[in-house]
């Protein structure tokens, strides 16, 4: 037992784990939300539930042209209600990949996400309720 303390233990898997973790997430459903918006819902994984803040975004990596192309994001789904993961995404002229999506995705299809990330966010404690005023530009 006392031989044990000096006994170098293994890191823990998680500790191993160097970067971003990477999801290959199933599409379940895209719907037309404007005519030139669209929202996507990924199914989450069966082994590992994704667990995410408000405020936080999805990087979506798809091939594009025989390229790895990736964008980011905003989840648009909320963590507290919402079974599956909701990106919405909205077409810029010319571009890559709000194009590539809305033309190209299907339902049952799978993309490469990776994890969550972003600062922009708050914690919700149902003891400490306060107002948050929110202003918005694009
Ligand atoms: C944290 C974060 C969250 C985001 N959340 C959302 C979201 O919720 N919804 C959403 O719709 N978007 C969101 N975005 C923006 C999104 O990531 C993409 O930038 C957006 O969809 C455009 O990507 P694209 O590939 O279509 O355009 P791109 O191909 O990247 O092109 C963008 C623009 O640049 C021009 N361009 C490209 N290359 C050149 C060049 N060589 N010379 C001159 N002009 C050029 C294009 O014509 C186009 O107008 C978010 C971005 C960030 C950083």
């Amino acid at each position: 037992m006392a031989f044990g303390f000096f006994k170098k233990s293994e890191p823990k898997k998680e500790e191993q784990h160097n970067g971003p973790h990477y999801f290959d997430l199933r599409v379940k459903n895209i719907v037309s939300e404007t005519k030139d918006a669209i929202s996507i819902w990924f199914e989450q994984p069966a082994d590992r539930k994704i667990s995410y803040k408000s405020g936080q975004f999805l990087t979506l990596i798809v091939p594009v042209n025989g390229k790895e192309v990736r964008r980011a994001y905003s989840l648009c789904s909320s963590p507290f209600t919402d079974q599956d993961l909701g990106v919405a995404v909205k077409r810029v002229d010319n571009g890559l990949m709000s194009n590539w999506l809305p033309d190209n995705l299907k339902v049952g299809q799978t993309v490469k996400v990776m994890e969550p990330m972003g600062q922009f966010t708050t914690e919700f404690v149902s003891d400490k309720k306060r107002h948050i005023i929110m202003f918005a530009g694009g």
